[in-house]
């Protein structure tokens, strides 16, 4: 606690008391996640400069007191902004959000850490500039970097986010500034259009690891296209979702789908609308099979739902629309292309039968619609977090989705993410090995499969929780543990994992963590960053 003493002395003199906080409420807020894994931190640091955090990193490292940085702090389902054991000082660097560059012509921007989606989003349009974000359904202010470091994904031809990094400015455990890719020649007038550089590309160490602390990246953004069609395609019966993977596979692989598509299961779709409906349920976990056919009637949805978009010129977007009508033709799915007129159009009928339960309901079709286009673009919608508050008593808050934060609102929410080779029947394997275990712990799956590239479906499978009742807690935990391991042992393995499976990654007889242990024993010999962080075995946290 000595070593702590100093070092938050040594901090207080570099950043001033008031960017060091060690009050309670703010360490309370810190420490508020959806899981029930969550610490507490000893510190929050803010500092606002690379030069200010290669000195708190120093100082850390000096006073050997472990470091845990964020972004913007709302990991979500992965362990928000908790660090991996109490007492690590959290950097957090919401602080340092400016856009450094915006190049119209390359299409690309370089952003620092602090910056949100909605922050960018709005700096596009209100400069008009012909780009578009790509948008997660994590709302408006989540940060692009944090996301970005998990490899997280979004929903446009952009949304495998990693891929359109262009060099990172990194900060490493003894204070060294490091810029990758050309960016380590001062004369490099290519570091944005070129990632790699020249010589090992090692942009990817520091995602998913502790290895350092990035503090700005060039991210490209996607031009504007002429057209965009949203499209929704439902089938009635869960075994029918397979063959339209299988259909639309050759689509996303010859290019003519570019975006990444999600399926949903019905109560993934559901869960976008209402919470958990406690009373006709009658007090019964899952949801009764006819609570749940009565949800899906009133919500026009079938077991599965695809949804994403059409980009391109308008013969593009028309020859793409063929396309899946043609791929499509043979199964059982029921496919609907939405564009601007057509929401116009509907939105005029919504008005004409304002007052009748018909128009309140197109009202919010048009609605969602609307919410779907602008995530299209690249305009972030707080309503995509509804899904986190389904079990959440009280259900959502009055003013949701302004200010809308799961931690903060006392949600419960694990996630399992496997990745799944592109194929119906993988969709259906992990389906049927999930089902069953949400069942026997009284919790409903909500799962969507995303094509987070041409040959992969990022499975996200959530157990939504009700975080006031110990005892459901402690199921969630159980049933989080036995999905986790069902699919690790299946070898579906996670593409990202919370901080309760950190430890679970390396078995400790894995060659491939041996060699991550010992990078981080060349950068980080203190442990300072992150530790326990994607990390190999025999280097626990603190
Ligand atoms: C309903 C709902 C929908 C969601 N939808 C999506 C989605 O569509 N796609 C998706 O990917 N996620 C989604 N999420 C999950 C999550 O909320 C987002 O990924 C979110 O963007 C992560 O939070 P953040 O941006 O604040 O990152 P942070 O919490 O700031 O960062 C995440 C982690 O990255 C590391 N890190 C952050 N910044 C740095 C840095 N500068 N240097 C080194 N390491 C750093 C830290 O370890 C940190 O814990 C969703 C969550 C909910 C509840």
């Amino acid at each position: 606690m000595a070593a702590a003493g100093e070092a938050l002395a040594a901090w207080r003199r570099l950043l001033g008391e008031d960017r060091v906080l060690v009050d309670a409420p703010t360490l309370d807020r810190y420490a508020a996640s959806t899981s029930s894994w969550s610490t507490r931190p000893l510190a929050i640091l803010r500092p606002v400069s690379t030069d200010e955090v290669a000195q708190v990193v120093r100082t850390a490292t000096e006073h050997r007191v472990p470091l845990y940085p964020i972004s913007a702090g709302r990991n979500w389902g992965y362990g928000d902004a908790c660090a991996l054991a109490d007492g690590h000082a959290i950097v957090d660097l919401s602080r340092m959000n400016r856009i450094l560059e915006v190049d119209a012509t390359l299409a690309y921007v370089v952003i620092e850490p602090g910056v949100t989606q909605q922050q960018l989003s709005r700096y596009l349009l209100e400069h008009d500039l012909p780009l578009w974000m790509d948008c997660t359904g994590a709302g408006p202010d989540t940060s692009l970097m944090g996301n970005i470091l998990e490899r997280g994904f979004g929903h446009s031809p952009y949304g495998n986010r990693f891929q359109n990094v262009a060099g990172m400015e990194l900060v490493l455990a003894d204070g060294d500034v490091v810029h990758t890719g050309f960016g380590h020649y001062p004369s490099s007038v290519n570091r944005r259009v070129y990632p790699y550089g020249v010589g090992p590309y090692v942009d990817g160490l520091f995602t998913q690891s502790n290895m350092g602390i990035v503090t700005s990246l060039g991210l490209w953004l996607m031009p504007k296209t002429e057209a965009l069609n949203h499209f929704l395609c439902m089938v009635q019966e869960h075994q029918d979702i397979a063959p339209i993977i299988d259909a639309l596979r050759p689509l996303r692989l010859d290019g003519t789908l570019r975006s990444i598509l999600h399926i949903g299961n019905d109560l993934r779709v559901i869960s976008g609308g209402t919470t958990f409906p406690r009373e006709l349920a009658g007090g019964q976990v899952p949801l009764p099979e006819a609570v749940r056919q009565q949800l899906r009637a009133a919500a026009g949805v079938g077991a599965w739902t695809v949804s994403g978009a059409l980009y391109g010129s308008n013969d593009q977007v028309a020859a793409a629309r063929r396309a899946v009508r043609r791929a499509l033709a043979p199964t059982r799915a029921r496919v609907q292309f939405l564009d601007e007129r057509k929401l116009n159009l509907a939105d005029t009928a919504a008005r004409l039968l304002k007052g009748t339960g018909m128009g309140r309901r197109l009202a919010a079709k048009v609605a969602l619609g609307r919410s779907l286009f602008e995530m299209n673009r690249g305009i972030p919608n707080g309503r995509f977090l509804a899904g986190a508050y389904w079990r959440r008593r009280g259900g959502l808050p009055a003013d949701f989705p302004a200010n809308a934060n799961p931690a903060l609102d006392r949600c419960g929410m694990l996630w399992v993410s496997p990745v799944l080779p592109m194929r119906g029947e993988d969709l259906l394997r992990v389906h049927a090995l999930a089902a069953p275990i949400f069942s026997t712990h009284g919790f409903d799956l909500f799962v969507t499969f995303s094509m987070i590239n041409e040959r992969a479906l990022g499975g996200v499978l959530t157990v939504a929780y009700d975080a006031e009742d110990p005892a459901e807690v402690a199921r969630a935990r159980l049933c989080y543990r036995q999905v986790f391991e069902t699919m690790m042992a299946a070898g579906y393995i996670p593409y990202r994992v919370g901080l309760q499976s950190m430890a679970d990654l390396d078995n400790g007889d894995d060659a491939y963590w041996r060699m991550v242990g010992r990078i981080k024993a060349a950068l980080d010999p203190a442990n300072i960053i992150a530790p326990g962080r994607y990390s190999a075995r025999g280097r626990p946290p603190g």
